[in-house]
């Protein structure tokens, strides 16, 4: 009689792959992480943070964001209180370029190293793209070097070159969900089309950040697909998102993320990207709360953005550079990341 091999503990496992060799958990691995019981998250969460200690340090990433172009987009990804397509109650609305210019500032005021401007489109007109660079050109005239990040879509080579000359060092575009469950939610793009921009991005020499949003009706299989198609990109940031179900839109619905499935996603993703900046966004107060962010923190995070975000609000700046504080992590400087 043969005895039954013995189940190697994936937890065991990770700390010796991840924590030490710096090597992410395979597809099946992440799995494994999702399906760990409640009373494993604490174990999770702290060798999460260990490996965010070990490969990217103490340092925390703090962002602003703001929106150049809201609402009006002609695309129907489904959670997104922006498309054009739902009912949702977003208006289209622009801002102008003192208004730019201003939430640039409070933006480095809060200590921040990075000010993303986002517009809610496909990909950007000549319009927008000559409104982006005016936009950059009056923050540098008002004296402050925050770095610039965009989010405006899809783009095509030559749109990526025109962003490198103005100086844009990180572009964000999401891949949201995974492969196989990419056109449950969006059907007016292909997901293999935001590949291929974040391919030109990175070949252009800017950083990548791009991440998505759990909470979608993906399996944990799906999840799992995501976080390895997400680490084969080598992404420089990876916003981690939790479903906020706006109304209006098809999702609005949806339930939110339970706090203990929440924590386990965002220990898997950390043990799937042990060198990533890996960021709380939107949804993080719904599922969380104040405490959760906290565990959050401690449990492989280490970016956030502060103040409000596109089309919620979120909590006020002071309330995390306090709780930074509080867990004794410095917040990244502006020349360390020059
Ligand atoms: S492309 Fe962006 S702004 Fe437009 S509907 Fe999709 S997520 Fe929203």
């Amino acid at each position: 009689m043969t005895a039954a091999p013995e189940q190697v503990d994936v937890l065991a496992v990770a700390r010796e792959q991840v924590l030490e060799q710096g090597v992410g958990l395979s597809e099946e691995q992440v799995l494994e992480v999702l399906r760990l019981p409640d009373d494993r998250i604490p174990e999770l969460l702290e060798l999460a943070h260990a490996v965010r200690m070990r490969w990217c340090g103490p340092e925390v990433e703090v962002e602003g964001i703001v929106s150049l172009k809201t609402g009006g987009c002609p695309e129907d990804c489904h959670f997104c209180s922006q498309s054009g397509q739902f009912p949702s109650p977003v208006r289209s609305a622009w801002l102008d370029i003192p208004g730019l210019v201003k939430a640039a500032r409070q933006t480095a005021e809060t200590g921040a190293s990075e000010f993303c401007i986002v517009a809610a489109v496909r990909g950007p007109d000549k319009r927008l793209l000559s409104q982006v660079r005016d936009g950059i050109k009056a923050i540098r005239e008002d004296g402050n070097d925050i770095q610039i990040a965009c989010s405006l879509g899809m783009l095509t080579q030559e749109q990526v070159d025109e962003l490198v000359d103005m100086g844009v060092h990180r572009y964000n575009h999401n891949l949201e969900t995974a492969r196989s469950h990419f056109p449950n939610v969006v059907t007016t793009h292909s997901w293999e089309e935001r590949w291929d921009t974040l391919k030109m991005i990175r070949a252009a020499g800017m950083e990548v950040c791009c991440g998505g949003i759990i909470g979608m009706g993906e399996t944990l299989e799906q999840r799992a697909e995501f976080a390895v198609q997400l680490a084969e990109l080598e992404p420089d940031e990876v916003p981690l998102n939790f479903l906020i179900p706006n109304p209006g839109t098809p999702y609005e619905n949806y339930p939110v993320v339970e706090g203990p499935e929440a924590l386990r996603t965002v220990g898997a993703f950390r043990l799937a990207l042990p060198r990533t900046i890996l960021r709380f966004a939107g949804g993080r107060e719904l599922t969380f709360g104040d405490l959760g962010a906290k565990q959050g923190m401690l449990g492989g995070v280490n970016a956030i953005i502060v103040g409000n975000y596109l089309t919620n609000l979120g909590r006020p700046a002071q309330d995390d550079l306090d709780m930074l504080t509080e867990l004794a992590m410095p917040i990244k400087e502006l020349s360390k990341t020059l």
